[in-house]
């Protein structure tokens, strides 16, 4: 119960005892009797944004009462009340009487999204199961359950809010990419800072500059408080019913900290949640999302210039002989990618270091995955995809899919007689799969999602990660990454103070990162993605 301890720990003042006669709920009786829990307060420095001090917390019938003191005299005068799943859904006030009692009161749910204005964070590389984690212990509680999102592969910022911004679709998977008719890398640093890879961006109410994109890295803690302030402000202009902010420092957090900078990140959004819900009366609803998740694991940088200079190939900037190989480097991400005009003989033996866990690349219209003695196709028609096993089975899918063939009844997938089926059905099987929905995410990785791809992709095993030297120089550790397959990588959240029900999720649904436009499109009440420029009044 970090949460309470939290709030605990944020007490000040002596002990206060409150007669909570909280009619949050369901009027006095409800809560008649009930026992008031005095906390006693303990100093802490933290800055702390909300709740600025929990005098007392109480399970009612009507459900959980909180009682905060925001104004410092030592009185309860803000109450929050949870239902029983544990969302906050009624508000109240000390406003008039100053009594330590409420009585004003605000039901969360009666507000429509149509009537209160929106916030969108986006969250870089938050996963699903941290969110989930952080709200077992009693926080993000204004917001209903989070939605598992898978991310597109490889699971990279850019290609993934491409398609959750319906924009232009990306020049490379990162902001360096190797162009084969100009046979050379192309982009860099100059291309990060001109968001020229980051078409979605246009859609954004706040951004830091991009100057401050590296800083994030090197100093997360005071960038992410930094870029909360300047957010508030943002918010304080009142100039526009939607507000889309995107929080570079929840990638320094998670980067440079792990699981504990990522916690760090969900405090305090969660606690910013909280004030603007209190300092609006509850006239604001909002939405956060990931890009991606993260691999919470930290990692080694694998030396494949090195590695492949052994095995006899030319480490190279171009590409001039069937032995050359350009290495497509730029952030510390957990994949590898390179340029060649041997696809296969590059394949063959990054299978063979001990960082990688499968390759994958493509053979006229189809994607191959391959690993140490096992190898696979991916193959689309139409709307369909088929995985055809042709040694071992390295996507670990053909448990899955004989269990699917067993299976009959409406409800079950169907294979056709050539063992594709539809893109649905594959999804339906594979979301929660160790690499989740592998086969539609290879294949659009190769043909759908950038202008420029590598030849040969390197998913790396848990621990290793790859990337420019100087910048892992740079950064003194990496707590943890992202890009690879695997399930920790690719499943990003959504989670939302509106009712996921009412954009038509179910409560185990599992959604893609393009099928977020018209979930948000429901959520916010609004046209997503919103209109490009981000500047006021709309
Ligand atoms: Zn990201």
């Amino acid at each position: 119960m970090r949460g309470r301890l939290d709030r605990r720990q944020a007490a000040r003042g002596d002990s206060v005892r409150l007669s909570l006669r909280l009619h949050l709920g369901l009027g006095a009786a409800a809560v008649a009797g009930a026992a008031v829990l005095a906390l006693v307060a303990a100093g802490c420095a933290a800055p702390v944004r909300f709740p600025p001090a929990l005098v007392a917390e109480n399970n009612t019938p009507a459900g959980h009462v909180s009682a905060y003191d925001t104004n410092g005299d030592k009185k309860a005068d803000y109450f929050t009340l949870q239902d029983s799943s544990g969302r906050i859904v009624r508000i109240a006030y000390d406003q008039t009487m100053q009594r330590g009692e409420p009585d004003s009161f605000v039901n969360l749910d009666e507000i429509l999204p149509t009537e209160a204005r929106h916030i969108v964070f986006l969250l870089d590389g938050i996963g699903c199961d941290m969110v989930e984690e952080f709200r077992k212990e009693g926080r993000l509680r204004l917001f209903h359950p989070p939605i598992p999102v898978i991310s597109t592969y490889p699971a990279m910022t850019d290609l993934a809010l491409a398609d959750v911004f319906r924009s232009v679709p990306v020049i490379g998977f990162e902001s360096v990419h190797f162009d084969h008719q100009a046979n050379r890398m192309v982009g860099g640093d100059s291309d990060y800072l001109s968001l020229k890879n980051e078409d979605w961006a246009r859609h954004l109410d706040y951004r830091a500059g991009m100057l401050t994109d590296p800083l994030a890295y090197l100093y997360p803690n005071a960038i992410f408080n930094q870029e909360l302030d300047d957010f508030q402000k943002l918010f304080d202009q009142r100039d526009r019913e939607v507000l889309v902010a995107y929080l570079v420092s929840t990638a320094g957090l998670g980067t440079r900290q792990g699981r504990e900078g990522q916690r760090k990140a969900l405090d305090g959004l969660d606690r910013l949640c909280e004030d603007l819900v209190r300092r609006t009366r509850g006239l604001v609803k909002i939405t956060m999302f990931s890009d991606h998740g993260h691999t919470l694991t930290p990692c080694k940088l694998v030396n494949f210039r090195g590695f492949l200079a052994e095995k006899g190939w030319r480490v190279a900037d171009r590409l001039e002989q069937p032995r050359d190989v350009v290495p497509v480097e730029y952030g510390i991400i957990t994949y590898a990618s390179f340029a060649t005009r041997d696809r296969a003989g590059l394949a063959a033996d990054l299978i063979n270091h001990p960082g990688v866990d499968l390759v994958t690349y493509c053979e006229g219209d189809r994607v191959v995955v391959e690993k140490p003695d096992a190898k696979a196709f991916v193959e689309r028609r139409g709307g369909t995809y088929r995985y055809v096993a042709e040694k071992g089975d390295p996507l670990a899918l053909l448990p899955i899919v004989e269990k699917a063939k067993a299976a009959s009844g409406g409800g079950a997938p169907r294979f056709d007689a050539e063992g594709f089926a539809s893109d649905a059905a594959w999804f339906k099987l594979t979301y929660a799969h160790a690499y989740p929905d592998p086969l539609d995410r290879l294949w659009r990785a190769f043909h759908n999602v950038a202008e420029h791809v590598p030849d040969v992709v390197a998913d790396l095993k848990e621990g290793y990660g790859a990337g420019m030297a100087s910048r892992a120089a740079m950064l003194s550790s990496i707590a943890s990454t992202h890009g690879d397959l695997k399930r920790k990588s690719s499943t990003a959240v959504l989670i939302s103070t509106v009712d996921p029900h009412t954009a038509g999720l179910e409560k185990r649904d599992v959604v893609r990162s393009r099928d977020l436009p018209p979930i948000l499109e429901t959520l916010t009440g609004r046209p997503w993605p919103p209109p490009a420029g981000g500047n006021g009044k709309r």
